[in-house]
This record gives structure tokens, sequence and C-alpha cells, in this order.
């Protein structure tokens, strides 16, 4: 296959110079010699830069964030983190904002600016608000195709037992256009462990998709449901195929207990996504990756009603996640990267994704001498490429 376009003087995260061709939006060839082309491939001169591969935002609500909006001041829980009120909050914003198709293309945007290239976005499916969010993230996801690669979670965030209706729902949500189903916290929310799983796994059998679930629940009552998950993934032969978003429990147990859920985990190839939230316990990235788990991360919310903070960068998602794991060799690093790249990918089963012949070719190119240095320094000077495409510089998506 002849190249479409040539870049020159990459310096690749083993160290290697080489030359990178692309043809028909994949990677045809990396070289350490010249490439040949035909007159009309474009060359491009990457300058000795370093060439990472496209970002993956493991987990962000596109639906639900006031990027492209006005500011709005955070609303604190009158006593304590509380997921319904958080809710009620979310509410009453969403009703005030502008209307939602347009925070979440200038979301994507943003994101995308920074180098993410693919993302796994939960959409608000329940009896209380329809299937409105859902066919408008869904329009979004169709927008922006061919510049990042979007995969939807319907996800219940105002519970499946307990709010009646929504079990239909999510099933048509998945049967239209959601690749997963989601969960929320079966003990809090629902006040019923077995009946939302129940519910859950059967859609996702029913339809052979995917499941992420938010799983916010702390200390025992957390590493119950972790457990339950998993014996379901394996009794389900899902391995490989479930997530569990958050996992707070995980980070405010005892270590013998992790090492224990970690086994079991890794066992039922059940991953662990952890944005590393603000001042709350996470789960201990590093101890689950010895385990053999698989742990990715996203940037979760944005700007929005649980928080005023994030600026969709996944580089600096990386660097959060490896600050306060106490991340701090070289080996570790790349595992803070790992999350936000190859691991993520492995999650969300992206075939197609990496530094690699066959491959899409998507990647960041940016000034740092391996990938440790790029974790600990964020450059926020980088050029974002998508199946080979230049599509934004330094935050900037480029119109062309
Ligand atoms: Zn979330």
């Amino acid at each position: 296959l002849e190249p479409d376009i040539i870049f020159e003087n990459a310096k690749l995260p083993d160290g290697r110079k080489v030359n990178i061709a692309v043809a028909g939006g994949r990677f045809t060839a990396f070289e350490e010699t010249p490439i040949s082309g035909t007159p009309s491939s474009a060359r491009e001169d990457l300058l000795g830069r370093l060439v990472l591969p496209g970002f993956i935002d493991g987990h962000i609500h596109l639906d639900t964030s006031f990027i492209g909006d006005e500011w709005m001041p955070h609303k604190p829980c009158t006593a304590g983190f509380d997921v319904r009120e958080r809710v009620a909050f979310q509410k009453e914003n969403m009703a005030a904002a502008k209307p939602m198709a347009e925070r979440a293309n200038a979301l994507i945007e943003f994101c995308l600016a920074k180098g993410t290239t693919s993302m796994r976005s939960h959409v608000n499916v329940d009896a209380t608000v329809g299937l409105e969010h859902f066919e408008t993230i869904v329009a979004a996801r169709e927008k922006y195709r061919g510049f990042i690669d979007i995969e939807l979670v319907a996800f219940p965030q105002n519970g499946v037992v307990s709010c009646p209706g929504t079990e239909e729902l999510l099933d048509y949500a998945i049967a239209n256009g959601c690749e997963l189903i989601g969960g929320l916290d079966p003990a809090t929310i629902d006040r019923n462990i077995e009946k939302q799983l129940d519910i859950v796994f059967r859609i996702a059998e029913k339809h052979g998709v995917d499941v992420d679930i938010h799983l916010h629940d702390a200390g025992t009552l957390g590493v119950y449901q972790i457990e339950q998950i998993a014996h379901r993934a394996i009794a389900l032969g899902m391995q490989g195929h479930v997530a569990v978003s958050h996992a707070y429990a995980l980070g405010e147990v005892p270590v013998e207990m992790v090492r224990r859920t970690a086994d079991l985990l890794a066992k039922a190839g059940v991953s662990i996504m952890t944005n590393a939230p603000g001042a709350h316990a996470f789960p201990p990235v590093n101890e689950l990756a010895k385990a053999g788990v698989i742990v990715f991360s996203g940037n979760d919310n944005i700007r929005d009603s649980w928080w005023p903070y994030g600026d969709g960068d996944m580089l600096g998602r990386a660097m959060i996640v490896g600050y306060r794991s106490g991340l701090y060799t070289d080996e570790t690093l790349l595992l803070a990267f790992d999350m936000i790249s190859g691991n993520a990918a492995k999650a969300m089963r992206l075939d197609d994704y990496g530094l690699r012949v066959g491959a899409k070719a998507d990647f960041v190119v940016l000034n740092a001498a391996h990938i440790p240095e790029a974790v600990a320094s964020v450059p926020h000077e980088r050029a974002v490429y998508k199946e080979g495409r230049h599509i934004a510089d330094s935050g900037v998506i480029l119109k062309n």
C-alpha cells in the first residue's frame, strides 16, 4: 500500500528514531531507514519529537458538563458526599444549562484538542430523563466521527430497581447505539444488590455487550459488590468484558483485603477505572496492576454538577493518578501512562490501537525524552493526529 503520508524523524517510546508511513488512516510502516513513497505522498518532519499513541479517556460524561456554557458554581452536599443529592443538584443545573448538544460538542472538542482520540462516555438513561441524553450524545458522536472514536455506556444514574421503567429504556438504548450497559451502586442506590446486577447482566447477555458499573459504595459493602460483579463475570464467561469504575472501596479497606480482591478481579478479567478523584480514597493502582488487574483511567466529571475541575487532558490525568498514587519510578510512571493508553485499550477492547503496523494512526507528538518524562512534565505543546490527519495543536482544533 503506497503511503498517503510519511512522518519523518519520529522518536518512539522505546527510543528508536524512525520514519512512519500511514495509508488509509492506518500505520503501514515504522522504519529506521528512509521510506520511499510516490511523488504525491505528503511528508512531514516531526523534528525528533516523541510520538505517543493517542490518549484514551476511559470514563467521561459527555451529557452533563458545563464546558461550552457559563461557569456553574459548585453546590456542596448538606451532610457529606451523597450521590442522590448530587443527582438532584444536577437536575436543577441541567434545566438551566445551554442545550446539551452544544455543551457535548464543546466538551468533545475540548478533549480531542489535548490528544484524546478514543473515549468511553457514560450517558444517562433512566425513567427520569428518558432517552433525551442518549439521542443527543449519539448525534454528537456522529458529528465527530473520524475525529474521535466514542463508545457509549447506557448509565442508569437514578438506579434500576428503584426507578421503574429504566430497565426497558436501558434495553432500548443498548439495541439502538450504546455499546455497553452501566450500573450504579446497587446497594445504596437500589438497596438491592442482586436485583440490580441481575438486570444489568441479563441485558449484557441478551445483547452480547460489555458492562461498566459505577461503584462509589464504601468499605466492605463496596468490596462485597466488587466480588459479586467478579463472580458474575466468571459465571457468565465474561472475563475481559466487565469494568468497575471508581471502586472507591479498594482504597479504604486493609491491604490484605485489597490483595484478595485483586486476585479475584484478575481471575475474573474485571478491569478497574479510576480518575484519582479529589480528596477521596481510590484504588491502589500499583497494587492492583501487580496482581494482574487491568487498571485504566478517565476524566470522569469535567466541570459539572459533581465538581468544578477537569481540563480534558488525559496526559494530565495520568500525572494526577501517578502523583496521588506515589508513582515515582520510571516503571510506575509507565503504568500511569498505560492507564490512559494500552491498558485502557485492553479494558475497552480496542483492537486497532497502538503504535504498530495495522493500527489506526492515532498519535500525539510532543517534546519529552520518553514516557516517564511526558507523564511527570505534561507538556502542553503537542500535536494531535487522528487516522494520520493533523487535527489539533496545543489545545486548539485545526479547522481544515
Ligand atoms: Zn462517572
